[in-house]
């Protein structure tokens, strides 16, 4: 595939914006899906384009699903049909126990971190299925290990919205092989970004990362690598793959 286009969701910062300055590296026409920080966004894909890379930033809350179908348009207009996606926006909400949790912030996080996904995905689709006059290509879903410890005490409605992304990918992956479309995820462990004091714990990237057998936190370039080689031709026979990066976690 000469001509590829990726969408990277939530990409301002953190592991999408990682993801994004490597793709473009690699030759793909990247759009820099963000929420609100208009700054992040517009100096990463002016380091893009500094860096001789093709980029775009489009300003999008892919939790309203009127806004996904205007960004998928978008992506289309500046920088030609749609051949990879990776579905990374995601929030953790407010740390602390269920019982203490607020009902709404519960629902926030749900319906960006699974429904989100599945109607970002659900776009992407139509527009790279084969049979629908696409071209093929592929999705990477971001999970997290949280899908598997749990998060108890800390995020128990987070892992909760993580796991069902992994189940997600592997029954799309077997619907949408035949079109041409492989569908994986990455499931970090802990990573240097900014979502850690979002949830109210700026101390958690430390205390967690020294209890991995890798001791320390991972870089958001550890996965971007993980996910750039999951969207490439060297991973021509993955469909429906959890990969872990996560030190051992
Ligand atoms: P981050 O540093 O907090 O960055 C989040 C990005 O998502 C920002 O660019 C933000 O836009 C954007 N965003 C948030 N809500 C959005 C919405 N409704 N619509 C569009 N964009 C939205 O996050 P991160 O740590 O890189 O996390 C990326 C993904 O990895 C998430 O799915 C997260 O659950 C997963 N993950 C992270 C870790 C970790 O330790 N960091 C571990 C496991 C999994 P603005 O810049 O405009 O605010």
């Amino acid at each position: 595939m000469s001509d590829r286009v990726l969408l990277i969701t939530g990409s301002g910062r953190g592991i999408g914006a990682a993801t994004a300055r490597m793709a473009a590296a690699e030759g793909y026409r990247v759009a820099v899906n963000y929420l609100s920080n208009s700054a992040a966004a517009d100096l990463l894909v002016g380091d893009i384009r500094k860096a001789g890379g093709n980029a775009t930033a489009i300003k999008a809350d892919v939790a309203n699903e009127t806004e996904i179908a205007g960004l998928f348009d978008s992506v289309t207009q500046e920088l030609g049909p749609l051949t990879h996606l990776v579905n990374n926006a995601g929030i953790v909400g407010r740390a602390g126990k269920l019982a203490d949790a607020d009902p709404k912030m519960i629902r926030e996080v749900i319906e960006l971190n699974t429904l989100s996904v599945i109607l970002v995905a659900r776009e992407a689709v139509r527009r790279m299925s084969k049979s629908r006059g696409g071209q093929g290509g592929g999705i990477v879903n971001i999970s997290s290990i949280a899908a598997n410890t749990g998060s108890p005490g800390e995020y128990t409605w987070y892992a909760a919205s993580k796991g069902a992304i992994e189940s997600f990918t592997v029954g799309l992956a077997k619907e949408v092989a035949a079109d041409g479309i492989r569908v994986n995820c990455v499931s970090p462990g802990i990573v240097e970004t900014e979502i850690h004091a979002s949830g109210g714990q700026p101390d958690r990237l430390a205390r967690i990362g020294s209890q991995s057998p890798i001791p320390r936190p991972g870089k958001p370039e550890e996965i971007a690598s993980a996910i750039l080689w999951l969207l490439s031709d060297a991973a021509s026979y993955a469909t429906g793959s959890i990969l872990r990066v996560t030190g051992g976690r």
